[in-house]
Formats: structure tokens, sequence, C-alpha cells
């Protein structure tokens, strides 16, 4: 489609050459090129103001090796080549033409064609017509994507998925870190394990991202593609609470459950707090979750009655899209004696005093803080122009940024789900279902419907479970499974399903 636009225009350009020639006063040569969607149409009008085409050879100009151009100068095979290679995609090429005034040629391709073709023109060689995919972030949303077009385009895959990391782990394996239950070491899974048809995995740091060009930049290369996903998850901003910086706790990363895990051992009386500073934050049962968990530290510990425990939350209820699970949380918060301060954040943190300041100037001394810091999208977005209220605004039918052939999933976006690792998943199914469709000419597939759902660590060896929906009804709905052993085990095979599906472990 590339050299079918080349060799239209080419022509256009040689007509108002031609033109020029005459010395016309007033005359100034015009090339112009519009493109338009019209449904699953897209419409590419080139337009010229050069001597037009006379109606006797109008009806021969897409025949092979007919040209008015003089001796030598054209083979007559630009204009007959195009039009082939437009029926080739099942489109049209018309043109209309007043000798003298100029002429318009008018390209009608199916968009999905287009995608085809613009998307799959070899860079090289030896790229045999293989689609370029690039993921930029390997966690929930970019290994599954990866897994998910390995499966499917397989051979016709040259896909690039790009992490700083070397490893990958899951969320909740912080929380297990965190109360020294396993060591951080043991919950990564080594990137070099990926093995995946038509993949490559390349540990560098994305440094800039350029989404109209599709190209990335790294500490280590340049590259380019003709998808990109971006799936860089949330960054954490501890500047933005005054005194988090100094030194305040968060166990939101696997360093700072680590460096968590080396101190909760000594709190043996006094308060703890989990705090949360900002939202939207990762997974919303996590910090329900840390305070039950150590309340489980603390009576095996035989120190819970000397020790307080509080969770400061910005929701009025722990799982606003689940009353029920909410209701079950807020009775294991009364029953162990935790108490549950809605609707307020930490504001700043006053380390010389040891206090929390709360978003209505209240203050909460504390002795062991396990804070949730503000999170935001990754440094590197931030000159990308993908952001817009600090996240990537997507459609939620097919998770597409405003840049053609640019998706985004999981925790960088503004979809309106959680931000969670099933989410991430699920946001992947549907990105690398638009991008099939594509690839493969058709349009059709299933909108993302924002459902997934989460374990909840109750605490005394017990799973939860709720079901969330956020896009099928008017409104968010989550249906809670109770506590049980057998919620252990699903949450067991939730994580030893992805290891095997991503990395074969
Ligand atoms: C304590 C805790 C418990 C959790 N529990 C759960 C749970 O039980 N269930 C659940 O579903 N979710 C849970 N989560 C949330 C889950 O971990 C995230 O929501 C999920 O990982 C998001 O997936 P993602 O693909 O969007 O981003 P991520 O998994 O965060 O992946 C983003 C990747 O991008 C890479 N990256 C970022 N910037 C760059 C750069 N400049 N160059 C190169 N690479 C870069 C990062 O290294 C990272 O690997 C939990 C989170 C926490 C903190």
């Amino acid at each position: 489609m590339v050299q079918a636009q080349a060799d239209i225009g080419s022509a256009s350009f040689y007509a108002v050459s031609e033109k020029n020639k005459q010395l016309l006063e007033g005359f100034e040569p015009t090339v112009s090129i519009r493109t338009k969607r019209i449904g699953d149409r897209l419409e590419i009008r080139i337009k010229d103001n050069g001597n037009g085409i006379p109606p006797k050879v109008i009806d021969k100009i897409f025949q092979p090796f007919f040209t008015t151009k003089p001796t030598g100068q054209g083979t007559g095979l630009g204009l007959s080549m195009s039009y082939d290679i437009i029926k080739a995609y099942a489109g049209n090429l018309i043109v209309d033409t007043n000798e003298g005034e100029g002429a318009e040629f008018v390209i009608q391709i199916p968009v999905s064609k287009w995608f085809r073709s613009s998307c799959c023109m070899p860079s090289n060689e030896n790229s045999n017509m293989k689609l370029r995919v690039i993921v930029l972030g390997a966690g929930f949303g970019g290994l599954e994507i990866s897994s998910i077009l390995s499966e499917t385009i397989g051979n016709d895959l040259d896909l690039t998925l790009i992490d700083k990391s070397d490893s990958f782990y899951f969320g909740f394996s912080k929380l297990d870190v965190m109360f020294g239950r396993k060591s951080p070491d043991s919950v990564k899974i080594a990137y070099r394990n990926i093995n995946k048809h038509g993949v490559r995995f390349l540990q560098e740091t994305i440094t800039a991202i350029e989404p109209v060009g599709k190209k990335v930049i790294t500490d280590r290369g340049n590259y380019e593609a003709d998808v990109l996903v971006i799936a860089l998850g949330a960054d954490y901003d501890l500047s933005a609470t005054p005194g988090f910086s100094e030194g305040a706790n968060e166990f939101y990363t696997l360093e700072g459950a680590a460096k968590l895990s080396k101190l909760i051992p000594h709190f043996i009386k006094g308060h703890a707090i989990v705090g949360v500073t900002s939202a939207p934050f990762k997974c919303p049962p996590a910090p329900s979750e840390a305070a039950l968990l150590l309340h489980d530290y603390l009576i095996e510990k035989g120190v819970r009655k000397s020790c307080k425990i509080s969770i400061v939350m910005p929701f009025n209820i722990p799982i606003p899209p689940s009353p029920d699970t909410s209701q079950a949380l807020l009775t294991a918060f009364k029953e162990r004696d935790i108490d549950f301060i809605p609707k307020h954040l930490v504001r700043a943190i006053d380390l010389a005093r040891h206090t929390a300041i709360l978003d209505d100037e209240s203050e909460m001394p504390f002795d062991l803080f396990l804070g949730i810091p503000k999170h935001c999208a990754p440094e590197v977005l931030k000159n990308s122009g993908l952001l817009l209220n600090g996240w990537i605004p997507v459609d939620r039918n097919n998770l597409k940024t405003a840049f053609p052939n640019v998706y985004a999933i999981g925790d960088v976006t503004s979809v309106g789900t959680p931000k969670a690792g099933v989410f991430a998943e699920g946001a992947a199914r549907v990105a690398s279902a638009s991008i099939i469709a594509e690839w493969e000419g058709d349009s059709s597939h299933s909108p993302y419907n924002g459902a997934g759902s989460c374990y909840v660590e109750f605490g005394q060896d017990l799973v939860g479970r709720v079901d969330v929906d956020f896009f099928s009804g008017p409104k968010p709905t989550g249906t809670f499974s109770e506590p049980s052993e057998e919620l252990v085990i699903d949450k067991r095979y939730f994580g030893s399903s992805r290891a095997a599906r991503w990395f074969g472990v």
C-alpha cells in the first residue's frame, strides 16, 4: 500500500511540475493528501492542480505500460501497479479529473486491510512480512500479551519484550516477603526462562517512547515496531507525601517489603499503621491483607496484646465494588481488634515524631508504619504525549491509545478497573484479540468487560475471593466467596499456572 501511495503521489507531482513549466501566471503547484475513516473503510485522497487527464485516455491510465510521459521518462507501470495492489487489499482506486484543472485519486480500503498492509511491509529483506510488536514491560500484562501473540501468530511474529528488571515476581509475594515467609530471591522468576516462539526478551531500560513512529529508545538501542504495547505498570512517587522519602517504610516494592521483614520482628509493642497515602493504588485488598497478616504474625509471637493495629483508607468500606467482601473484612477487623479508619489518607509523615498526619490534619503516632505510597506512571512516559491526567487513556473496547497501533494495558492506563494483575491480564487478552483480528483482516472481537477475580488473604491460613465485574452492568459489582482452604489452593494454582504459562517453570 505504501508503494501504491508513492506511485500515485509521484504521478501527481509529475502533473504539477509539467504544468509549472508552462509558467502560467498565479499558478502554484499543489499536491495534497487527505485521509479519513468512513465506517470500516479508510479513504486516502491525493489531489493535484496539474494538467488533469484528457477524457480520451482516462479509461487507459490503470492499464500496464500506458503512459503520457515522453519516451524514456516513464514505464507506464506506476498507476497500474497501484491499481493492482489496492485491488489485492479489497480496495478501490478511482480518479476524478478535469482537463487543465487537476486530478484527484481516491483510494478506499478496508481499515483492517490497511493496517495489515501498512504494518506488514517488510522493514528489511529478512523480516518475511512478520508482525513486528514491541511490548514495553514484562509484568502481568506484558507477559500475558506476549504469550497469547506467540501462541496465535507464532511463525509470523517478531515480538520484542523489554523490561529493565531481570525477573518477575507476583505482587502478592511482597506480603510473603514482608512477613518473612519467603526470601526476596525465592519469589523471583528469571526472564531468561522465557522461551516463546517469535518472542525475544531484552533486559534494557526504556528511556524514550515515540508513539507516532512507534519507536522506542532504551539504554542499549533503538527499536521500531508495527504495533507497540505499553505495559509499564505503575511506579511510586515517594516525594509526593512529605516525609515519606526520608525513610518511611512501604511494602509495595520488593525492596520495601524485604526491609520491613527485618523491622517487623522488632515490633513487640506500640502502634502499627497500615496507611494509604493516595488513590488509586494497586490491589485494593492489599492494605486489609497486610493488617490481617500482621495480626496473625503478632499473635504467633505472643505480643499481639501489647500492639495496636490501624488501617487508614480513602474508601468508606475496604472493597467498594463488593459490599459482601467489605462486610467480611470489617467483621474480621472487629474480631481481631483492628481499627479501620475510612475516608482518610495519610497526608504526611513526621519521622522525627513517629507520627502520621492525616488529610484532616489529625495526628496518629506510630511505632511501625506500613505505607502504601502515591502511585504514578513511570517517568519514561512523562514526555511521550501518551499521558492524560497522569495515566494513559485507552479505548475500553480494545485498549487502543489515541495513537494508531499503539496499545496500553494494565496499571499504566486509566481504563477504569482497579490496578491489579488480573485486570492487566484481562486487558492483555482484549488487546491481543484486537491485534490478531486486525492482523487477520478482521475487526470483530469481544470488548473488554473489566472482570477479574482477586484473592484476599484473611489470615489464619484462609483465603477469600471477590469476583468483580466493572463494565458489564451500569455499576461495578462484586461477588464474594468466603475464606476457605480450597481458595488457598486456588490462589496457589493462580500463581503456578501463570509461572508455567509465561516461563515454562
Ligand atoms: C502488595 C501487593 C499485593 C498485590 N496482590 C495482588 C493480587 O493478589 N492479585 C493481583 O491481581 N494483583 C495484585 N497486586 C497488583 C499487581 O502486582 C499489579 O497490579 C500488576 O503487576 C500490574 O501489572 P502490569 O502489567 O500493569 O504492570 P507490572 O506488573 O508492574 O509490570 C510493569 C513492568 O514494567 C517494567 N518497567 C517500568 N518502567 C520501565 C522502564 N523505563 N524500562 C523498562 N522496564 C520498565 C517494570 O520493571 C515491570 O516489570 C498486588 C500488588 C501489591 C503491591
